[in-house]
């Protein structure tokens, strides 16, 4: 069969997908499964491609029409600029969390120019946060911390293929996953894009995510904010005097986190928005 047929034929599967890209995602998957660029797919329509290929093609696509998300289909989501492996136990990096590692960034080079900054990641999935913020800044030494076997086993093998040293990555139900380090007192920055989805809305996410996503990256309890109601006040254990604590939220959550780290004492709290003008990233610093 040659590319152009095949890829119609891919398409053609997909299309009524209510949420997704037809012609794009096919592409992609052509792409991974032929090891060419996207401009080759476009200019060799007429070529031929091998059964095997023809097989492993229909069978993503097949996978796909049934609302499985394409990042997983390909393995990998690009984030910050970086290519990230992913599989299914890790939350797919989204664009919107690039808003809180860019303020990360840029928080670093205002505040401590050259110096060496410790940063905590709690939650890390595919360790897009922690690695992003590592790649781009190579004298900051990050820890990163996960309760779940697959995000750590996926964010290591990020950390080798990015070939960063300057991140360690510890297994635990939040700060107790650096307990014994002697790192109280000692962090700069404390992160963390936690599950904030409200236990009832679970069911009302896009299939992609309902189905196929991690429960346990998403669904931060009955009102979405168990997980910042532990860290906000154990943080401040763990932040140095005037150390950064910052947050991914729910597009609804701005006040009210903005409130919990307003009685715990947290000072200069702001609310960043994300690209469609809805709350995302919540931070605040510890006097
Ligand atoms: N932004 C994700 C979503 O809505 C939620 C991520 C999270 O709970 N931290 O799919």
């Amino acid at each position: 069969m040659e590319i152009n047929q095949l890829l119609k034929k891919g398409v053609d599967m997909i299309k009524d997908r209510k949420y997704g890209n037809p012609v794009l995602e096919a592409t992609m998957v052509l792409e991974e499964l032929l090891n060419v660029d996207r401009v080759h797919i476009y200019t060799h329509g007429k070529d031929g491609v091998s059964e095997d290929v023809v097989n492993k093609f229909m069978e993503a696509m097949e996978k796909r029409s049934k609302g499985y998300p394409i990042q997983y289909i390909i393995g990998r989501k690009e984030f910050m600029g970086l290519d990230f492996y992913i599989r299914e136990g890790v939350l797919i990096p989204r664009g919107d969390t690039e808003i809180l590692v860019e303020y990360v960034l840029r928080y670093i080079d205002e505040k401590y120019g050259d110096r060496r900054v410790n940063v905590l990641e709690l939650g890390i999935g595919s360790g897009a946060i922690s690695l992003s913020i590592a790649h781009y800044n190579r004298k900051a030494k990050i820890y990163g911390v996960d309760l779940y076997s697959t995000p750590l086993e996926v964010a290591e093998e990020n950390r080798i293929r990015l070939g960063l040293d300057n991140v360690s990555f510890y297994r635990g139900d939040l700060f107790q996953g650096i307990e014994g380090l002697n790192m109280e007192g000692k962090f700069h920055i404390i992160a963390s894009n936690p599950p904030y989805i409200p236990s009832e809305e679970m069911d009302s996410l896009q299939e992609e995510v309902r189905e196929y996503e991690p429960a346990n990256a998403l669904d931060g309890g009955e009102d979405g904010l168990a997980f910042y109601r532990r860290i906000i006040p154990e943080s401040k254990d763990y932040l140095i005097d005037g150390g950064l604590l910052i947050f991914e939220i729910g597009y609804d959550q701005g006040k009210r986190i903005e409130n919990m780290m307003m009685s715990e004492g947290f000072k200069d709290i702001k609310i960043l928005k994300d690209l469609q003008g809805l709350d995302r990233v919540v931070y605040g610093v510890m006097e």
